[in-house]
Parts: C-alpha cells; sequence; structure tokens
C-alpha cells in the first residue's frame, strides 16, 4: 500500500506497526465496546514527523486518529471510520520547567503522573490526576479536558493549560496561548482543550504548575450507606468549604478491592466510605478537618478518622485509586459511566442510579467524585453475552436520561467520543450543534482528523426523530 510505504519512509522502520496482531491491540481505547482496526499506527519522535505524517495522509484521502496512552474511556482514541492512528507516546520529553514562573513545557506524550514527580523537588505540582494518571498522558489529558479527584478545589485541566502547539489537520503548525497566560482574540486555547483531538494534534504543551500546598489531611468516613455518604457531601459544600477531594466508594467497590491486591482494610459491611482531602495552611486545614467531622457524623458516620501519617493516607487512597483495577474481578468487561448532577440531587440520584442497576439485573457499582457531583455507575458485565449487553446498554441510557433530566450533563471527563455521540440531543438543540460543527469545520473542512466522534450519527436520527441531521455525512455549509 502507498500510504504505508509513504508513512514508513516519514518514521522509519521502528516508528511504524501494520501487523494483524500489532493493530489489534489499537482496535479500542479503554471502552472496549466500540471497536474499529486501523490500517497503520506510527509513532512520530517530532512537530515536523507529525506535520509530514498528517500531510501524507491528506493526500492519500485517510483520516487519522490521533492518540496518547489509549486510556480514554468514551472510545476517543479509536479508529472508528478505520485510517492511520497517530500515537504520541514517543514524544515523551519535558522540555523546560521555569521554577519562578511556574509553567513547564512539555511534549504531549509525558506520561502525567512523571510530571508531578519530576518537579517534586522544586515543591511544585501539576494539579489535574486523573485516576489513570500513571499511564495516561498530558496531550489525552488536553484532548479530554480531563478532571480527577482534586478537581474540586484545583478545576479540571483547562485551568492549568497556558499554551498549546498545534498541528492543525491540514499540517500547518499553530502556537497557542502563551507562557504568561491571558488571552488576547478569541480563545483558541480554551477551544482546542476538551475538543478530543478532533481540531488537531498537540504536539506541545505548556502547563501551569502549583505550589505543594503547606498541610495535607486526608479524612475517611464509614456509612451505612451510599445515600448517607451523598448527604455529608451535600452539608459539607452548602456550609462553604471547598475540600481539595471528595470521594464515596459504595459497598461492591469496597469488597472487590478487599478481594484484590489494592486490598487497604476496608471494613466490607460499610454500605460506602467517603474520602475527604483538606489541603492549606496547618490552621486552615485543622479547622476544615473539624467542621468537616461535624457533617460526617451529623450524616450519619459510624466512624471518622484522620489519617496519621503518609502511609496511612496511601491506605485511605487505595481503595479509590485500585477502585478500576480491582473490578476485573467482578467481570471480563467494565462499562464506565460518567454524568454529572447538581450536587444537591446526588442523594436521590444515586439511590435512582442503584434502582436502574438492580431492575436489569446487573452488576452495578459506584466510585465517584461527589465532591463535583461526577457520578461514575461502572457495570461490570461480559460483552461475550449478547443479551446481558441489551441491558447494559438499556440501563446505561435509562442514567444518562435520569441526569439529564435532573440538570445534569452527559460527561464530567471522559469526554463524548463514540461512547456518547448520540446522546448529544439530550443536551444541545440542531442550532447548537450546527454551531459547533462549524467550528470544527473551520479547523478541519474535510473532517479527516478524528472522525466520528463527538457528533451524533444518522443512524441515530434516523430512529429517533427523522428530522435531525446525522453528522456523519457530508459537512454541512
Ligand atoms: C482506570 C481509569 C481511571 C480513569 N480516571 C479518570 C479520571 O479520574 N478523570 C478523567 O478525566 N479521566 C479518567 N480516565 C479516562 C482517561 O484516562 C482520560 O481521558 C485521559 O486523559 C486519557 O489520556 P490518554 O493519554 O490515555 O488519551 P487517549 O485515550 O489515547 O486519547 C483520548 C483522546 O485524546 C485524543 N488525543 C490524545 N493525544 C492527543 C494529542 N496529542 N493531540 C490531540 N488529541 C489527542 C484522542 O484522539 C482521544 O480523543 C480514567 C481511565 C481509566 C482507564
Amino acid at each position: 500500500m502507498r500510504l504505508v510505504s509513504a508513512l514508513r519512509a516519514i518514521v522509519g522502520d521502528d516508528g511504524i506497526l501494520v501487523r494483524d496482531e500489532e493493530l489489534f491491540v489499537y482496535e479500542a481505547d479503554g471502552l472496549t465496546l466500540h471497536r474499529g482496526r486501523p490500517v497503520a499506527v506510527v509513532l512520530p519522535r517530532d512537530k515536523t514527523e507529525v506535520q509530514r505524517i498528517v500531510r501524507s495522509c491528506r493526500e492519500h484521502e485517510v483520516p487519522f486518529v490521533p492518540r496518547g496512552a489509549g486510556t480514554g474511556l468514551s472510545g476517543g482514541a479509536t479508529a472508528i471510520e478505520g485510517g492511520v492512528i497517530i500515537e504520541l507516546q514517543r514524544m515523551n520529553r519535558i522540555v523546560r520547567v521555569d521554577e519562578n514562573d511556574r509553567f513547564a513545557i512539555v511534549q504531549p506524550g509525558v506520561v502525567n503522573a512523571d510530571l508531578s514527580k519530576a518537579v517534586a523537588h522544586l515543591d511544585l505540582f501539576y494539579a489535574p490526576d486523573p485516576s489513570s494518571q500513571q499511564a495516561c498522558t498530558i496531550g489525552g489529558n488536553v484532548a479530554e479536558n480531563s478532571g480527577g479527584p482534586h478537581t474540586l478545589k484545583y478545576g479540571t485541566t483547562t485551568n492549568h493549560i497556558l499554551g498549546l502547539e498545534l498541528v492543525t489537520p491540514d499540517g500547518e503548525c499553530l502556537q497557542l496561548g502563551s507562557e504568561a497566560g491571558g488571552t488576547n482574540g478569541y480563545d483558541l486555547v480554551g477551544t482546542v482543550v476538551g475538543s478530543e483531538g478532533t481540531l488537531g494534534i498537540v504536539t506541545e504543551v505548556t502547563v501551569r504548575l502549583t505550589p505543594v500546598p503547606e498541610t495535607v489531611a486526608t479524612m475517611l468516613g464509614i456509612f451505612d450507606g451510599v445515600v448517607e455518604a451523598c448527604r455529608a457531601v451535600g452539608a459539607v459544600i452548602g456550609a462553604g468549604l471547598v475540600p481539595a477531594a471528595m470521594e464515596i466508594v459504595d459497598q461492591r467497590t469496597i469488597n472487590a478491592v478487599e478481594d484484590s491486591r489494592y486490598a487497604a482494610g476496608l471494613p466490607r459491611d460499610a454500605g460506602a466510605i467517603l474520602i475527604v482531602e483538606a489541603d492549606g495552611s496547618s490552621a486552615s486545614v485543622a479547622r476544615q478537618v473539624e467542621r468537616i467531622r461535624e457533617f460526617a457524623e451529623a450524616s450519619g458516620a459510624r466512624d471518622f478518622q484522620v489519617a496519621r501519617d503518609e502511609a496511612e493516607r496511601v491506605r485511605f487512597w487505595r481503595a479509590r485509586k485500585g477502585a478500576f483495577g480491582a473490578m476485573g474481578r467482578l467481570a471480563p468487561d467494565l462499562y464506565v459511566h460518567d454524568a454529572v448532577v447538581p450536587r444537591k440531587k446526588l442523594p436521590e440520584i444515586l439511590a435512582a442510579v442503584c434502582e436502574i442497576g438492580d431492575r436489569h439485573g446487573l452488576k452495578l457499582s459506584n466510585v465517584f467524585h461527589a465532591g463535583d457531583g461526577n457520578l461514575h455507575p461502572n457495570i461490570s458485565f461480559d460483552r461475550r453475552d449478547a443479551e446481558e449487553m441489551e441491558r447494559v446498554i438499556a440501563a446505561g441510557e435509562e442514567i444518562l436520561r435520569i441526569c439529564v433530566e435532573a440538570g445534569g450533563v452527559i460527561t464530567g471527563e471522559h469526554g463524548v467520543g463514540t461512547e456518547k455521540r448520540d446522546y448529544m440531543r439530550l443536551l444541545f438543540s440542531e442550532a447548537d450543534l450546527d454551531a459547533m460543527m462549524k467550528l470544527r469545520l473551520a479547523f478541519d473542512p474535510e473532517r479527516v482528523c478524528n472522525p466520528g466522534k463527538i457528533f451524533p450519527t444518522t443512524r441515530f436520527c434516523a430512529e429517533s426523530n427523522p428530522k435531525a441531521r446525522g453528522y456523519d455525512e457530508v459537512p454541512i455549509s
């Protein structure tokens, strides 16, 4: 194939994968429900190679898909329409760290956790901390506008990006934003963050670094039920406190964790645990801890502990951070949902989510960023069982609908990708979607860069609303 020869000439023999067994690995990202096989995977080493790859794909009229570590959970890095995957993992250098102005310039393949480790000696860290941070890349975080447990206080990725270098779908290279921060003219940095790889390929990122807080206190509340734990979250937020993190783990997850290598000595009979972290000055943290304890106990906590040392703090977090891995013990496949609801509605929505799981006879568990109202109902299943698959999809759709009806949105941090593209109409009108598509087409008029993501498909339109437009067809004018 001429395209493969052209790509090989750009990246060399060790920079391209074309064999069946190699491509199999790239058929899906963390969402194993949706699959698509690329014709090739290329691994560029620098921006110039990315530009040449993009131009070559265009010349051969083949679409391309940027990819980081492939930990995404919405199908964003899957070549759903075939084409070439451009994997950025070899572009993994920290180019420069400016300690005084507190920023770093990094290549997109830098692993999230590695950045904080690299600047720890300067008492700085990179705040966005997805639970996948040991594997996921800064480029993927930018594309998904990723969050994490500490989003509650520190915000999502968009709050930490000062500048971007972007190779556009026609192979040009744009410098967006600056080390100084601030926006002149249109905020194109904000536009690219969260665009799920549909506006171009990020080849360099200028990130804000944050001073390590003076003190951190990590608390563990034990509750009889997830609804009581949600009430405690509502009480803390309602009182105007802003902890760094508030995370809930339910009973099914606790037991999966305790059965796994992440076992943290948690009580298996607890209905839920609530992990709260407060950081800042010693005086302010001490005050926060006492108030959070009061709210937790008033909401029904049967036990409340404060980590006495770093080892205990790590133990508290182990249940949360190891939760997804531990769920491999429940079933071969895991569907991690992601939706946001107003925090005051958490107790009723959680009760409804559990009812939906039970009614469909599914193994549903909850581990989520409670402080942000960001739910992750997780369904453990076996995709070889077609009948169970139907129930998984039906339950997922019901969950999304009740979240939107409660005033929420269909994704908090995992993105729309292929997973939720057909649910975009739950939130957006045709006019809203047309405006978004016009923005996409301004960067990528021929829709060659990560096609098939974010926008609803014809299939769904025909089923639900014959008059609605399917965005997988020719570009709108
Ligand atoms: C166990 C587990 C826990 C998770 N926890 C969280 C969490 O707490 N918070 C959270 O937000 N997410 C979480 N995720 C989801 C996922 O890790 C994030 O979305 C992450 O940002 C994806 O990074 P990645 O490098 O794996 O990107 P990929 O999955 O490879 O790609 C994700 C998207 O980014 C695009 N992309 C990748 N690199 C570039 C680039 N250089 N330029 C342009 N587009 C690019 C891709 O096309 C795709 O659309 C979790 C996933 C797992 C498996």
